[in-house]
């Protein structure tokens, strides 16, 4: 493997180039006209243009991105996550055209996509699943008699659902028709497919992940979980590793899980099983994401293994050279997720230019952004601007390191959810560790403020002059407001 093409943008395209770079191997980066100027469309190797339209035609446009790979000759394709990652056709059809596909092979991306077949293939290796109903018949009476076993709450899910789509709580037996149906049609209208599985309702779950790495030829490891139950609307906020919620025993029963499922699929791939955990600390199988998930950074932390780095290693065929033992947890690790959304105004996405994004002064925060200064943020993608990443010795430092780290974050110019991310860190409980999927719902009054924009424009300006190259004779003349006592900005 020598050239890479990116079948991304933004943040992860970015991450993706850096190991193809550290990896010596060159890249192809393909971008659409709105991107022209995102630090992702100029860091590569190459850059070719997708020309404009929507995301159909352009970033998820497998034969136009085919015609690329071919054109500039790739010997691979990276999906990045989201938009082709998890596209079993594009793996195909890469693999048709003697380019390799850097993820899963397309079978166990079919099987895990699929939430009636992947359930019933993890229940036949004995793994605990959800308990519910994942049969054939898909007949409205027979699955009412099989919600009347199940009993209520429970939920109906689109089998090939994703995102919280197609997915319906049902409370009480009289609104199961009507919401069977409206699960349905959301289903045919999302992904062309209305099969269901009812699933018993879990109340006030934690979401566990277990991140995993199979070689395709018999041999699979975990690195560890991740927390992700800081949620708003099925989107992650904040995500740590080791999670509060587990003690070693049950942890390695959870990992050991995931790598029993990896070793069962013979999967090939970076992957992430993720799990529910109820209140009596019970835990069953929910989904396999077969792709690079965006919280990976948090594992890459504590274990010191690059993910990405990984993943090409395994797609150039090589056979695992990590071995379980080697795999060490170290301190904690957490991720805080800034999205271009206003939190005062019910979190609608924000656009506009980044006036100004600098550095953080602590060099051991990890900052994955896609964006630079002058970049405009739209609304026709993801309104993930940065990933803020710190790893530290113990949770309470870490959780001291990654407030500092968000005050300090030098960004000016699109209203985010920095000061909603602080107020989670500073909140009670979820400083204890007692939080589950529903509870950043439950704080939300008490969460959510806007930004202060005096506070934002100082923190850029202050940033912006220690960034510049100024003389010692400025030097001298410039006197720091802050010093002054007064604690005013006067320049
Ligand atoms: P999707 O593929 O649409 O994201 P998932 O099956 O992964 O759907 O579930 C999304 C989220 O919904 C989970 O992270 C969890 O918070 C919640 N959830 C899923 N299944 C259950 C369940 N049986 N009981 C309670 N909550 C659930």
């Amino acid at each position: 493997m020598k050239r890479v093409l990116i079948a991304n943008r933004a943040e992860i395209a970015t991450r993706v180039i850096r190991t193809c770079h550290k990896m010596g191997l060159e890249t192809i980066s393909i971008y659409t006209e709105d991107d022209k100027n995102l630090p992702f469309a100029k860091q590569s190797t190459y850059s070719v243009s997708l020309g404009s339209g929507t995301v159909a035609e352009t970033y998820i446009n497998k034969e136009k991105i085919l015609e690329i790979a071919k054109k500039y000759k790739a010997d691979a394709v990276h999906p990045g996550y989201g938009f082709l990652s998890e596209n079993s056709e594009f793996g195909e059809l890469l693999e048709n055209n003697n380019i390799t596909f850097i993820g899963p092979k397309s079978k166990n991306i079919l099987l895990m996509g699929d939430k009636l077949e992947s359930k019933n293939f993890v229940k036949s290796l004995k793994l605990p699943v959800v308990p519910g109903y994942e049969g054939d018949n898909q007949d409205a009476k027979h699955l009412e008699q099989e919600a009347l076993k199940i009993g209520f709450p429970l939920l109906i899910k689109a089998s090939s659902g994703g995102g919280g789509k197609g997915m319906k709580i049902v409370h009480s037996e009289k609104d199961f028709l009507e919401q069977l149906n409206r699960a349905k049609s959301e289903a045919i209208k999302f992904f062309g497919n209305d099969r269901v599985i009812l699933e018993k309702f879990i109340i006030n779950p934690r979401h566990i992940e277990v991140q995993v790495l199979g070689d395709g030829k018999g041999n699979g490891v975990h690195l560890f979980e991740r927390e992700c139950s800081i949620q708003r609307r099925y989107q992650k906020v904040v995500e740590e590793t080791p999670s509060l919620a587990l003690d070693d025993k049950l942890r390695t029963s959870i990992c050991d899980m995931a790598v029993d499922l990896v070793k069962g699929l013979n999967y090939r791939g970076a992957g992430t099983v993720e799990l529910i955990l109820d209140e009596d600390k019970n835990y069953y199988f929910l989904e396999m994401n077969t792709r690079l998930q965006v919280e990976h950074g948090i594992s890459e932390m504590i274990t010191g293994v690059d993910l990405v780095e990984q993943q090409i290693l395994i797609a150039q065929n090589e056979k695992l050279a990590l071995k379980q033992e080697d795999i060490q947890s170290n301190g904690h690790a957490l991720e805080c997720r800034i999205y271009a959304e206003d939190p005062s105004n019910n979190f609608l996405p924000q656009s506009g230019e980044i006036k100004y994004l600098g550095k953080t002064i602590d060099p051991t925060v990890r900052v994955d952004t896609g964006y630079e200064t002058g970049n405009k943020v739209g609304i026709n993608y993801d309104p993930m601007i940065a990933k803020i990443l710190t790893h530290d010795h113990s949770r309470e430092s870490n959780l001291n390191k990654m407030k500092n780290a968000l005050n300090e974050l030098p960004f000016l110019g699109v209203k985010n959810n920095r000061d909603f991310l602080i107020n989670i860190l500073d909140f009670k409980d979820f400083c204890n560790g007692n939080y589950h999927t529903h509870s950043l719902e439950a704080w939300m009054d008490q969460l959510s403020q806007s930004e202060s924009e005096d506070l934002e424009m100082a923190y850029a300006a202050f940033h912006f002059i220690g960034s510049q190259n100024i003389s010692e004779e400025r030097i001298e003349k410039f006197i720091d407001p802050w010093s002054e006592g007064s604690g005013e900005w006067l320049g």
